[in-house]
């Protein structure tokens, strides 16, 4: 079955949607994106992730492409015309197209909008939660605005790049003063001798995951501790369990951080059993 893409206000056969070459996110990455979870035939957690793609086009005084009822019936729509029944949609907002130029252009110049979505197997990712991942560990050499989902992504291209060089699955950012900040593409979370989930504050240095909100919210309804706090590779490396997520990762299990193994070197029951329960918490939308 061939996949189909929107691209401004059209339908498009995949392989033949294209946008122009004075689009601005592809000059100047200038543009932000969203990644929503797609299970057995339904959106995850829409609201919180429209009201974080509005948050990054405010911040970034990018023009809301379309209101987010508009935008939820063309999510459904191309869930539906690619028959993802498990997967993920990927929206992105470009300040639009305008002769090139670093200011902003001209007011009324409307942002560009891409929404595909993929299908991906439950089974597989299922699998490699069984086994946990490793990961690596890297300086953070971002820019200080990671809480703008931006598609300004180079530092953590190349930080994923690097952990698959090393035969890992993610690349945790480490500040100057040593402390994990998060993934090339996931939020970070160790678990304490005592059982308590730690992961930094979502007020400076991270992006805000909605992942991470729902396990909070999880967290909190299951009585878990949780700190919220940063933690240092030291601690990371001597922690009990240690667990990534993302829209798409779901609750990963870390089995490995640089050469240390966590814990037993198996996937912790904490992080395995966040992973089921996680959907239990979840908005869900039918498509
Ligand atoms: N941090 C970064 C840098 C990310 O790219 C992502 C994935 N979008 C996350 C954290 C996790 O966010 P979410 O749970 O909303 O997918």
């Amino acid at each position: 079955m061939s996949r189909i893409a929107y691209v401004n206000g059209r339908y498009r056969p995949h392989d033949l949607a294209t946008v122009h070459i004075e689009d601005r996110g592809y000059q100047f990455a200038d543009g932000v994106y969203e990644v929503c979870e797609v299970k057995d035939g339904a959106l995850i957690d829409t609201t919180r992730h429209l009201a974080r793609l509005e948050r990054s086009l405010s911040e970034l005084e990018i023009p809301e492409p379309m209101g987010r009822k508009p935008l939820v019936a063309v999510m459904r729509e191309v869930v539906r015309r690619n028959r993802v029944r498990n997967g993920m949609v990927y929206i992105q907002v470009t300040r639009g197209v305008a002769p090139r130029e670093h200011t902003y252009p001209m007011a009324g110049t409307p942002s560009a909008l891409v929404i595909t979505a993929r299908a991906a197997d439950p089974r597989k990712a299922a699998k490699t939660a069984e086994n946990g991942v490793a990961v690596i560990s890297v300086p953070d050499n971002r820019w200080e605005r990671v809480d703008i989902k931006s598609v300004s992504l180079l530092p953590n291209v190349m930080a994923k790049e690097k952990a698959k060089r090393a035969g890992a699955k993610e690349a945790w950012f480490v500040d100057a003063d040593g402390y994990v900040t998060e993934g090339s593409s996931t939020n970070a979370w160790i678990v304490t001798a005592d059982g308590a989930l730690v992961t930094r504050p979502a007020e400076h240095g991270i992006l805000k995951g909605i992942t991470r909100a729902a396990i909070l919210d999880l967290a909190q309804r299951d009585n878990l501790t949780v700190e919220e706090r940063p933690f240092t590779l030291e601690e990371a490396y001597a922690a009990r369990e240690a667990f990534i997520t993302a829209a798409t990762t779901l609750v990963m299990p870390v089995v490995r951080i640089d050469d240390h193994a966590i814990g037993n070197g198996q996937p912790g029951s904490i992080a395995s059993g966040l992973r089921e329960r996680f959907h239990e918490v979840v908005e869900v939308t039918a498509v």
